[in-house]
């Protein structure tokens, strides 16, 4: 099976590198996040670092997810349970913490590949207002997850990466409210998660290109799409 690691610690990746195909595994090296979001269609799964040069790996990995169901298992140097829990919230299948075992890691890409295929076979999960995984719609407004695509009566509005992130957390369930933290999180990535404060300014100019009153304010809260 083909891995993807990415990471920018020359040493450390030729030491996966060898020590992957010491374990059966055939892999490919990258060290930027940019590459990582162009390559990893072409692999099975990804093994990735959080510490990149050009990109938080957290972000890689929520860009990563918004199109592709890719293994993604996080290798960090950090212990923090809260960039635990994050990653496995933005969607990455395991967490692995630096310094590792090489058989630990092997038995963790077998597992989380092996899930991946489990998955696949699978029926694919419908519910009301929803047409398959990667469509939601809700009265005139339609979100295409897979091609990022959002139409208002059939009319395509131009959204930014955010505002669509934005977007596309309120849709997974329409009528629950959605904490600005918890926006902020999923929607920027966790680097400015701190800042809440713009996230008012994001949804205003959301609600004008979409031109329907479909997101509700709950003042101390935060938002959610109306019913
Ligand atoms: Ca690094």
């Amino acid at each position: 099976m083909q891995v993807l690691i990415v990471e920018d610690d020359h040493h450390l990746a030729a030491e996966l590198d060898r020590g992957l195909e010491s374990q059966g595994f055939r892999s490919r090296v990258v060290s930027t996040g940019r590459e990582a979001l162009s390559l990893h269609a072409e692999v099975e799964v990804v093994l990735l670092d959080i510490g990149l040069p050009d990109m938080d790996g957290l972000e890689v990995c929520r860009t990563i997810r918004a199109t592709s169901n890719v293994p993604i298992i996080i290798l960090s140097g950090r212990v923090d349970e809260f960039d635990r829990v994050l990653a496995l919230k933005l969607g990455a299948d395991d967490y692995v913490t630096k310094p590792h075992s090489l058989r630990e890691l092997a038995a963790r890409l077998e597992a989380v590949t092996r899930r991946a295929r489990d998955r696949r076979e699978a029926p694919i999960p419908t519910s009301t207002g929803t047409i398959g995984a990667d469509v939601r719609e809700l009265r005139e407004l339609r979100i295409d997850v897979r091609s990022r695509r959002v139409t208002v009566n059939e009319q395509e509005v131009h959204l930014t990466r955010r505002e669509f992130n934005f977007l596309e957390l309120l849709a997974r369930e329409p009528g629950k409210v959605f904490s600005r933290e918890m926006i902020m999180i999923e929607a920027w990535g966790y680097r400015d998660a701190g800042d809440t404060r713009t996230l008012g300014v994001h949804a205003a100019s959301l609600r004008r290109k979409l031109g329907v009153p479909v997101i509700e304010t709950v003042r101390g809260v935060g938002f959610r799409l109306a019913l």
